[in-house]
């Protein structure tokens, strides 16, 4: 009896992409029998970390990398690292922050909500968040505007499908704050097989959930410049205390990289466009649909599939339908974030073909029933 029926819980399909209140994503057998190992062993945790560290650099390219217990929890903790470094007096005041520079700049239009607002994960730490530009565009002179005031520890840039309006070029913003000695913190949660292009902007940190494409247990990593990546592990005698990765997540982090470092991505992005355009056209046979394939706006190598339903034709909107299908059996979740538009998105990188058949059975079922005259 697997863990769903033990318990009776809801089976989902899960078409929302890496989403936590799904629990963001499905393991591997492979890092699934790491992670039990782990939990039946004692470990140094400093030596779990040390050995991700030298991973991370070998595959990223950077000076070091540690892991968190999340990226939300890795936000606050390199902000912290930003504020007081590896200093034990401070790392016990936070987030008291009297005396310490504490403004951290961050683009308006990064100022995004991935389940809380991200200002809420800088203000953990003791800091203040300063927005520079509007939501709908931010200058580099805005940031420099901003980066210009003497209390300002850090920049915070994301890199995200979140961030609206016009898109901040990151290597200029990360050279601007270089220009006036401050360091620069990309959050780039799920952007994990985009990290050298993200460290590439000669950002001083890089932070990317494990959990999400990499399908590790829960762990965020950040990534980037040793004396920072220190500073970071040096906050968990302090702040970070609750944010640590534990040791099943450290040894789940190892083996889902191992995984990763031998993926060949040219041939992972051709086996994901074939099962989005397979189902768009498997869609676009339903009455009253149009589906089409869009890439991803940050830059991640895979298509999502849109699809719109002509709610005259079928007598049910886009709202409507993302509802009974979360209702039905299984409870199939999509993105909703275009609904508004009459868009509802289904992400397809975590599903199965059986899942894929389901989904569209179920869109087949509930769009005919909808259209019917009689309405039975
Ligand atoms: C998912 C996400 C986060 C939070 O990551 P966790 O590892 O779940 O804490 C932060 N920022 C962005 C852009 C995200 O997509």
């Amino acid at each position: 009896m697997n863990v769903l029926d033990r318990y009776g819980l809801t089976k989902i399909i899960n078409a929302r992409g890496t989403f936590t209140p799904l629990g963001v994503s499905r393991s591997s057998d492979q890092v699934s029998r790491a992670v039990a190992e782990a939990l039946q062993d004692y470990f140094v945790i400093d030596e779990l970390q040390d050995l991700v560290s030298r991973k991370l650099a070998g595959i990223a390219g950077s000076e070091a990398g540690a892991v968190t217990h999340c990226v939300a929890a890795g936000i606050t903790m390199s902000i912290a690292a930003a504020m007081v470094g590896t200093s034990p007096e401070k790392i016990a005041a936070l987030p008291d922050t009297k005396g310490i520079p504490n403004r951290v700049v961050l683009p308006a239009n990064h100022a995004i909500d991935y389940g809380h607002p991200i200002q809420q994960a800088v203000r953990l730490a003791g800091a203040t968040p300063v927005l520079a530009g509007t939501v709908d565009e931010c200058s580099l002179a805005d940031i420099d505007g901003q980066l210009r005031h003497a209390d300002t520890c850090c920049l915070l840039l994301v890199s995200s499908r979140l961030t609206t309006g016009r898109s901040v070029d990151l290597s200029a913003a990360v050279d601007a704050s270089h220009l006036r000695g401050v360091p620069t913190i990309i959050d780039g949660a799920a952007q994990d097989m985009r990290i050298k292009e993200l460290l590439a902007t000669n950002a001083d940190l890089v932070l990317v959930s494990a959990h999400k494409y990499m399908a590790s247990p829960t762990a965020g990593l950040v990534i980037g410049r040793k004396a920072l990546v220190d500073a970071v592990r040096a906050q968990e005698r302090g702040i970070g205390r609750a944010m640590k990765a534990t040791k099943e997540a450290i040894i789940g982090v190892l083996s889902a990289l191992e995984e990763r470092s031998v993926l060949h991505i040219a041939e992972w992005r051709e086996t994901q466009a074939c099962k989005v355009s397979d189902f768009v056209g498997r869609a676009n046979e339903l009455p009253g649909v149009k589906a089409r394939s869009v890439p991803d706006p940050a830059g991640m190598p895979f298509m999502r599939a849109h699809v719109q339903v002509d709610d005259r034709q079928t007598g049910v909107n886009a709202r409507s339908l993302a509802v009974a299908l979360k209702n039905g059996v299984p409870s199939i979740w999509v993105m909703d974030d275009k609904i508004a538009d009459g868009d509802i998105v289904f992400e397809l990188v975590q599903t199965d073909r059986d899942e894929i058949d389901t989904i569209l059975a179920q869109l087949s079922k509930l769009l005919s029933r909808s259209s019917s005259p009689d309405g039975s």
